[in-house]
């Protein structure tokens, strides 16, 4: 399968990888959008949230953790920031492997 996400995952394609752990990884975004752009993302490939079950939920409770750890990283977690996933066509997702954009550093306006 031919998925950029995935093989970010896997390490047979460089990103800027800011936290991993066994589940998910956090990635700055290769075209930021706001000062602090990152993207965090489950190893699974779990195209959008329509593709949740009862199995491979949990993962996005590993995501939010992981959210919190970078915010702090970041020195982005008292000033605020948004998290934002784009689902499908109209939801205007570009890459179908799901992910959790973290928009922050500056106000985050024009987006939701
Ligand atoms: P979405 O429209 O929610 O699917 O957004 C996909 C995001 O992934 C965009 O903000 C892209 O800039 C970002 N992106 C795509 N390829 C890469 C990559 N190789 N490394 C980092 N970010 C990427
Ligand atoms: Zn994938």
């Amino acid at each position: 399968m031919d998925c950029i996400f995935c093989s970010i995952a896997q390490h047979k394609t460089d990103a800027d990888i800011v936290f991993e752990n066994d589940q998910v990884f956090v990635i700055k975004d290769i075209n930021p959008k706001a000062k602090v752009h990152l993207l965090a993302i489950p190893k699974e490939h779990i195209v959008t949230f329509n593709d949740l079950t009862m199995d491979n939920f949990g993962v996005m409770s590993v995501l939010a953790l992981a959210i919190k750890n970078v915010t702090e990283d970041f020195q982005i977690a008292d000033s605020g920031y948004k998290v934002i996933a784009n689902n499908g066509s109209n939801g205007g997702q570009a890459v179908p492997h799901l992910h959790l954009h973290i928009l922050g550093g500056e106000p985050i306006r024009g987006v939701t």
